[in-house]
């Protein structure tokens, strides 16, 4: 069913982006990855699935390089079908002392980004009457933790912007949703287990143990194939009428 359509992929170079990225090249979904890093990896994975994959460097907080690879997708691909804004970064700190450019960078690549990516491909999927925009979002965006406020307000925000654009698209074919993870073992994650591990003198496994224990009651990390199916779900004609959804998938997280 989703055969032959064009997926981006925010941040797709590594973690949950490419986990969805791989999940939807799976159905036959024609890819554009975007990220920093090693691109050639990624993009040979994608490709050996048999569709057709492009890369964008955009860097999702620039307004400019997001419009060059809005561009690049019209013209490579003929246009953007589904939208995965996911591209995201972390800063741990009090308030007080969180880094002014830090938090800058955290709104301008968690949301900002999101905003510019939706106003330049929600154009074309109205005039082809068919698009999914889904955002990743986190259990941050429904709940709060300290020593977070920038991701908190970002994610908190994405989650608003997807009710907001949801509603401004509610009698089109195009639905935007959020998807909002609790823990997953990516880079991002990697770094905070190993600060814990380091400050409280543990093992990484014991980090991993405790990071969980504090606010996930499945005690199991959600994997980013896990996250792809669900992004699959809401691609589907099933989930036509889903819409401005905070989807969690956290193992109990935000049921407490
Ligand atoms: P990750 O660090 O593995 O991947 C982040 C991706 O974003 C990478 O491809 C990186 O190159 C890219 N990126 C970072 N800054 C960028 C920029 N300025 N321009 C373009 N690309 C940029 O992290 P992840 O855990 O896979 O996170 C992906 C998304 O999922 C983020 O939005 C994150 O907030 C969200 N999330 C993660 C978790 C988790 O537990 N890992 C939980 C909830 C939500």
């Amino acid at each position: 069913m989703l055969k032959g359509k064009t997926a981006l992929v925010t941040g797709s170079t590594s973690g949950i982006g490419l986990g969805i990225a791989l999940t939807l090249a799976r159905q036959g979904v024609n890819i554009v990855l975007n990220g920093f890093g090693d691109a050639e990896g990624p993009k040979a994975e994608v490709a050996a699935l048999g569709v057709k994959v492009g890369y964008h460097g955009a860097d999702m907080s620039k307004a400019g390089e997001i419009e060059a690879m809005m561009a690049y997708i019209e013209a490579e691909f003929g246009g953007c079908d589904i939208l995965v804004n996911n591209a995201g970064i972390q800063h741990v700190a009090a308030v007080e002392e969180f880094p002014v450019e830090r938090w800058d960078a955290i709104i301008a690549i968690n949301l900002t980004s999101a905003f510019h990516t939706t106003r330049l491909a929600l154009p074309g999927m109205k005039a082809r009457g068919w698009g999914r925009i889904i955002n990743v979002a986190s259990t941050h965006g429904l709940v709060a933790s300290a020593q977070k406020s920038a991701y908190v307000a970002a994610k908190h925000g994405i989650v608003g912007f997807t009710k907001s654009v949801a509603l401004e698209t509610a009698t089109t074919g195009v639905t935007v949703n959020a998807i909002c993870p609790g823990w997953v073992l990516t880079p991002l994650v990697q770094k905070q287990v190993d600060a814990r591990a380091g400050a409280d003198g543990i093992s990484i496994d014991e980090a991993k143990k405790r990071l969980l224990a504090e606010k996930q009651p499945s005690l199991q990390f959600t994997t980013p194939e896990e996250l792809g199916e669900l992004a699959v779900f809401m691609c589907s004609d099933a989930a036509a009428n889903v819409r401005g959804q905070a989807w969690a998938m956290d193992g109990g997280w935000t049921a407490q």
